[in-house]
């Protein structure tokens, strides 16, 4: 799908809301903090700028943020989970503004965390500004993978393989996926006005998942901690643009 700047500009909207959703959920999460008070501050951003949530009641998912900590990779629903120190959160937020959506998230050290912890998000937030740095008009969209891929493997983590980052515009998850690993083709053609949603998820040891039986928490295999990253970025005669910065 090609975007006009005109859609692109009502993209970047809804990306400044989802940056303050971020920054806000960030800003609350310390130990001692229950998730689901961190999902009524995402709340209250949406409500603030006339968002709307595109997480609530995505096919069935009961809140407005995911917040996934330590093994968790992806998709953990906000509840009586308190954070503690040591722990690293995942947190995951979206907003649709005039019909445009954004997407995004970060993982966050809650107070003093493992030097091993510090690195696997370090390194995730790399990966993502990697696979961002490939987004050009006339490059192949599998490259994006491919960057991820070394990024995190050469510093000896895995790359989780069944959950892929997305197109994204009038609908939050639009086609073509964007896998975080190289599949073995270079992929569909950049063109300039695609959007698209990249997001690594990074796992310290083993990049097998497994999901939980609340049907939306999906965590590493082996136990080990995992990270995540996500912007939404458009292809512009000028080259990417990150459209979920502040
Ligand atoms: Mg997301
Ligand atoms: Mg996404």
């Amino acid at each position: 799908m090609v975007r006009s700047k005109e859609e692109i500009a009502k993209m970047r909207k809804a990306g400044r809301v989802v940056a303050e959703m971020i920054e806000r959920v960030s800003e609350a999460a310390r130990p001692g903090v229950r998730t689901e008070y961190l999902d009524r501050i995402a709340r209250q951003v949406l409500e603030e700028r006339g968002a709307k949530s595109n997480f609530l009641n995505y096919h069935g998912f009961p809140a407005t943020i995911c917040t996934s900590p330590n093994n968790m990779i992806v998709h953990g629903i906000p509840g009586k989970y308190k954070l503690k120190e040591g722990d690293i959160l995942s947190i995951d937020c979206g907003a649709i503004v005039d019909g445009y959506h954004g997407d995004a998230a970060v993982t966050i050290p809650i107070g003093q965390v493992s030097e091993e912890a510090a690195r696997l998000i370090e390194v995730t937030r790399e990966s993502l500004w990697a696979g961002i740095r490939v987004l050009e008009a006339g490059r192949r969209l599998h490259e994006v993978g491919r960057a991820i891929q070394q990024v995190a493997e050469q510093a000896g983590f895995s790359v989780v393989r069944e959950y892929v980052g997305h197109a994204i515009g009038t609908a939050m998850h639009e086609d073509p996926q964007v896998p975080n690993y190289w599949p073995g083709n270079p992929g569909p053609l950049i063109k300039e006005g695609n959007v698209f949603a990249i997001e690594p998820m990074v796992n310290l040891k083993g990049k097998e998942t497994m999901l939980l039986d609340d049907g939306w928490s999906v965590v590493t295999a082996d136990g080990g901690l995992s990270s995540h990253f996500e912007h939404t970025v458009a292809v512009t005669e000028d080259g990417p643009w990150v459209l979920t910065t502040p």
